[in-house]
C-alpha cells in the first residue's frame, strides 16, 4: 500500500456495502454498493488515484454499474476525478452546476500550475475535462436503488452549493466540508451563519458515524469543535467591526488568534494564513450586512465570491 504521493490506499468497509478510502489526496471519496449497482460519493483530483479509486469499485461490485456520483460540493478536491467514472449520472446542488459550468481554460491552468512542485502529479494534469452535474436539486432529494437510500441534502456554509450524503439505514452520513477535523476549514466561500446551522442540522440526523471531506471518520462530537472556531470568527470580527476596523485590520489582526485554533504543517503555513485571511474577509462582509440590517439600513454589499485554490 503506497500512501503519500500517490496515496493509493486500499478502501476501508465502514457498514456492509459502504466504503470509503481516507489515503487519496483532496477529500475521502465513498461509495454504496446497491443490487442495482453503485453510489459514489465525491471523486479523486489526482487522475491515477481516481483510476485507482474505479478499480477498487469495480473490484469490489464487478459487473455492476455506476448508477450516480454525487458531489458535495464543486472544488476540485471533490469534483475534479469525475471525468474517470463516465458514463454515469453526475448529480450536485444546482449552484454546483453553476459554478462547474464556469470552469474555464484558466482555472485548469490554475489546477495544473498548484502542482508545479510535484511533477509526477502535474504531468498528470494535462487533459482536465471538468464533467458539470447531469442532475441537480435545490433542497433535498432521495436516490432509492435495491433497498439503499441516500438522502442528498443541502446544507451550505461551506460553499453555497454544499450538500450532504445521509444514509437513514445505516445512520452514516458523509458531511463533505461542513466538517473539519484537526484542520483549518476552508471559508473563502462560506456563509458561517448558514455553516452553524449544517452543523446543527448533522448532529439532529442522529448519525452514528460522520465521513468528513478531509480527516478521519469521526461522530458528531467533532461538530462541536468547528463550530467553536466559526463562533469565534464571528465574534472577534464583529468586536473589529464595532471598534471601527476595516477589512484589512481584521484579516491582519486575526490571523494569528485563528492560526492557533488547529495544527498547521510548516510547510503549508502561508497557504493556510492566506485561506484563513480569505475566511475573515468572508465574514466580515457577513457581520457587516448583519450590522447595517439590525440597525435598519439596508445592505448595500453583495454576495460576491472570492473562490481562490479552493478545497
Ligand atoms: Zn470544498
Amino acid at each position: 500500500m503506497k500512501i503519500g504521493v500517490t496515496g493509493l490506499g486500499e478502501r476501508k468497509e465502514i457498514a456492509p456495502g459502504v466504503f470509503i478510502n481516507a489515503a487519496y489526496r483532496g477529500c475521502t471519496p465513498g461509495f454504496v454498493s446497491t443490487e442495482e449497482g453503485v453510489i459514489m460519493i465525491d471523486t479523486p483530483l489526482i487522475p491515477e488515484q481516481a483510476i485507482d479509486w474505479r478499480a477498487q469499485i469495480e473490484e469490489e461490485c464487478p459487473d455492476q454499474p455506476i448508477l450516480y456520483v454525487f458531489n458535495t460540493d464543486h472544488h476540485r478536491g471533490h469534483a475534479l476525478g469525475n471525468q474517470y467514472f463516465m458514463p454515469t449520472t453526475v448529480i450536485a446542488h444546482e449552484r454546483a452546476h453553476k459554478e462547474m459550468s464556469g470552469y474555464t481554460e484558466n482555472f485548469k491552468e490554475r489546477v495544473f500550475n498548484s502542482f508545479k512542485r510535484e511533477p509526477d502529479i502535474q504531468k498528470q494534469m494535462t487533459n482536465i475535462e471538468i464533467i458539470p452535474p447531469h442532475l441537480t436539486f435545490t433542497e433535498r432529494t432521495k436516490l432509492l436503488y435495491g433497498g439503499r437510500e441516500v438522502d442528498l441534502i443541502y446544507v451550505g456554509g461551506h460553499t453555497p452549493a454544499t450538500s450532504i450524503a445521509w444514509l437513514p439505514e445505516e445512520k452514516i452520513c458523509f458531511v463533505g466540508d461542513v466538517l473539519w477535523v484537526d484542520q483549518h476549514p476552508y471559508m473563502a466561500q462560506a456563509n458561517s451563519k448558514e455553516w452553524l446551522e449544517g452543523l446543527a442540522l448533522i448532529r439532529e440526523l442522529g448519525a452514528e458515524k460522520l465521513i468528513p471531506g478531509h480527516g478521519p471518520t469521526c461522530t458528531a462530537e467533532a461538530t462541536h469543535k468547528v463550530e467553536e472556531y466559526i463562533i469565534f470568527m464571528r465574534g472577534r470580527v464583529r468586536d473589529y467591526y464595532l471598534e471601527g476596523k476595516n477589512k484589512n485590520e481584521a484579516k491582519s489582526g486575526l490571523v494569528s488568534e485563528m492560526l492557533a485554533w488547529f495544527p498547521v504543517p510548516p510547510d503549508r503555513k502561508a497557504k493556510i494564513e492566506s485561506q484563513i485571511k480569505s475566511g475573515i474577509n468572508r465574514v466580515f462582509r457577513e457581520i457587516q450586512r448583519e450590522e447595517e440590517i439590525s440597525n435598519g439600513g439596508v445592505s448595500a454589499s453583495s454576495d460576491d465570491d472570492d473562490d481562490d485554490d479552493s478545497e
